[in-house]
């Protein structure tokens, strides 16, 4: 459901090897009590994931906070080697209270210091899409249905169909001749599609207007 090679999907509960060797009470370092596994699905709920804000049905969470995680932002790795930063390992922050502007040096849109991110020994501030895109382990060329996965390295980085912002992670996603960002901006246009809201919403990294 998490990464499974290619994506997680939301309509099955295959675990791969990352998200099945979590075992409960799962300690995260963003949380200081021990998060349980829950699953939604037999009631129709989802959680809205503190990192990304993706409702999932699965998730690692405490209740008695109100805290819960997707398994894909509960298994990001604390620390990540990039090519382009390659003597600099950057590790995962947890948000913080922080005033003024940050810029990712990735995607040059600003970050909010309060949402989980990236950093670097020089000070950068990378949103976690951008460093891993939404789609993790994967495997460009892949599909899963109707959609299909690619690299995102061409000097001219495609638009985002649902966020009109140009990809910045290393894949993007097509549907037909429809392209995505990220995962989470294909189901926001499904959303779309069927009418509940006709809103534009972009990721939960994504803060500047295109
Ligand atoms: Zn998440
Ligand atoms: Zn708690
Ligand atoms: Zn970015
Ligand atoms: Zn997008």
């Amino acid at each position: 459901m998490c990464c499974n090679g290619f994506m997680y999907t939301d309509g099955e509960e295959t675990f791969d090897l990352l998200c099945s060797s979590i075992t409960v009470p799962f300690i995260h370092g963003s949380h200081p009590h021990p998060l349980l596994y829950y699953n939604k699905r037999a009631y129709g709920e989802s959680k809205r994931c503190q990192s990304c804000g993706i409702g999932s049905s699965l998730v690692l969470g405490c209740m008695k906070c109100n805290y819960y995680l997707d398994f894909r932002c509960a298994t990001l790795p604390v620390t990540v080697r990039l090519d382009r930063y390659n003597d600099h390992p950057l590790t995962l922050c947890y948000g913080e209270k922080a005033s003024g502007k940050y810029w990712c040096d990735i995607c040059e849109g600003e970050t909010n210091p309060e949402n989980w991110f990236y950093t670097s020994d020089y000070g950068a501030t990378l949103h976690v899409f951008c460093v891993h895109g939404n789609v993790r382990y994967a495997k460009p060329g892949g599909k899963i249905k109707d959609v299909e996965l690619w690299f995102n390295n061409t000097s001219s980085r495609p638009l985002c169909k649902n966020c009109h912002f140009r990809c910045a992670a290393p894949f993007f996603l097509t549907k037909g001749n429809e392209l995505f960002c990220s995962y989470y901006c294909l189901l926001r246009i499904r959303m779309r599609a069927s009418s509940i809201s006709s809103i534009v919403i972009r990721p939960p990294w994504v803060y500047m207007n295109p």
